[in-house]
Order: structure tokens, then sequence, then C-alpha cells
């Protein structure tokens, strides 16, 4: 995992795992967000899922109905973390 950098874009891909979504994204598969966690969290990689059309997080296997902007939501130090996933890090 990689150093969190709050002045990042949120929507750039984290340095750690641009290899990885770089090769899911030839293989076809289409990410729609991505995060490694860096180190609070459990990395996360939401895909848009075939059946529902819902977003589908490849490494837990859940769901995660999208919310009125993003699938993550930030914690008070501004990483990023998807609730279904992991609880909030004070
Ligand atoms: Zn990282």
């Amino acid at each position: 995992m990689c150093k969190f950098n709050q002045n990042n874009d949120s929507r750039r891909i984290d340095p750690c795992i641009k290899g990885l979504i770089r090769y899911l994204n030839i293989q076809g598969i289409k990410t729609i967000a991505s995060c490694c966690g860096h180190g609070k969290y459990p990395l996360t990689i939401v895909v848009r899922a075939t059946d529902t059309g819902e977003g589908y997080e490849i490494v837990s296997g859940k769901y995660i109905v999208k919310r009125k902007k993003y699938f993550y939501k930030k914690d008070k130090k501004g990483c990023y973390y998807i609730p279904e996933i992991s609880a909030q890090i004070e």
C-alpha cells in the first residue's frame, strides 16, 4: 500500500495498485472506483455488477449500493473507505 496523500485527486488510482487496475482494465473489467486502504482499510476495487448494475466490490464480494455521488466515504483524516466493508477508523 502507499501513503495516503491528502492532496491527491480522489479520482486518481493509488500508485501501488496501478498495475493491478491496468491489468483488470486490459482484461475487459472496467473498474469504477478503487482504493488501497492506505494501511487503515482493506483494499477495495469497485466494478459495475453485470447482474444488478449496482456497484460490486471484488475483493470482499459485496454489493455496494451507490450513494449520492460516490461509493466511498471520507473519514476524518480524508482517507476513503466503504462503510459496508469497513468501519470508520477514528
Ligand atoms: Zn496504496
